[in-house]
């Protein structure tokens, strides 16, 4: 809480990258991590523009259980593998409390999905590693009960923590989920850890992506997640919200230049 502690806290991955504090963190990648072939070409996107954070998971959270469920543990080898040879780091989702240690040494940001924002245990868990979490806001989740969650990790002796807003689930149908982008300066109010927005999931809709993007930035966001896949069409995952690689492109210019002008 800024009550405690006034001073933004500032998260250091390593070989210059950072989240928090006087810079704009982009992160972006597939929704799923489907093959090397697959990674190769988001990588080779992200360095030409200059991203440093990927993000992809290899453990899947969907809705139906016959729906692609991840390469796990040995995509989460190869992610990391190529990841590190172009000095790129990982954002990717841990599900469950024994992945936690099987993972810790392939990931550079432990993700907990919007799902298991209450997973009191895998929290209490994840208190204990040495590396940062980003925390999503649930589904249903209000702003208090991230910041509750956000502390069970603190509270655990894990202090490197990023809130994340993603959208919640609202009577609207005319988007996947509604980004409240009333969290952003609200969670920066309350809480001196950095905050960053999905906007891929806040609204679900690849061409609106970008303006929810910017508006997240303007809100005050110290970073944005979003999903990008050579052919968004064909992903494993979220396909739908997914932009291809030129209009990440012309993303990730809007991005830096809206966020010079806050
Ligand atoms: C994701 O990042 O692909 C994801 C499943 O996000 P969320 O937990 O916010 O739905
Ligand atoms: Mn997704």
């Amino acid at each position: 809480s800024r009550k405690w502690r006034v001073k933004p806290t500032v998260l250091d991955l390593g070989d210059g990258v950072t989240i928090g504090g006087n810079s704009l963190a982009i992160c972006a990648g597939p929704c799923s991590i489907e093959s090397e072939a697959q990674m190769e070409k988001v990588m080779d996107h992200l360095v030409a523009n200059g991203v440093r954070l990927m993000r992809g998971g290899v453990f899947k959270p969907r809705s139906s259980p016959y729906a692609f469920r991840g390469l796990g543990l040995e995509g989460l080898r190869d992610f990391h593998r190529m990841a590190r040879a172009r000095g790129l780091k990982i954002v990717t989702e841990v599900m469950q409390v024994s992945q936690v240690e099987e993972m810790h040494d392939f990931v550079d940001v432990f993700q907990v999905g919007a799902r298991n924002t209450q997973n009191f245990n895998l929290l209490d868990a994840l208190g204990g590693v040495d590396k940062p979490v980003l925390l999503k806001r649930g589904i249903s989740g209000s702003i208090e009960e991230l910041l509750s969650s956000a502390e069970y990790v603190f509270s655990g002796g894990n202090e490197k923590l990023i809130l994340c807003e993603r959208g919640i689930r609202t009577f609207e149908t005319a988007s996947r989920n509604t980004l409240d982008l009333n969290a952003v300066p609200i969670l920066k109010a309350k809480s001196h850890l950095p905050v960053i927005v999905d906007p891929s999931h806040g609204i679900g809709i690849r061409e609106y992506v970008p303006t929810m993007a910017l508006a997240g930035v303007m809100a005050g966001a110290d970073g944005i997640v979003y999903e990008t896949h050579e052919t968004p069409e064909t992903a494993a995952s979220d396909g739908a919200q997914t932009l291809d690689f030129e209009e990440s492109a012309r993303l990730i210019r809007n991005l830096r230049r809206v966020y010079q002008l806050r």
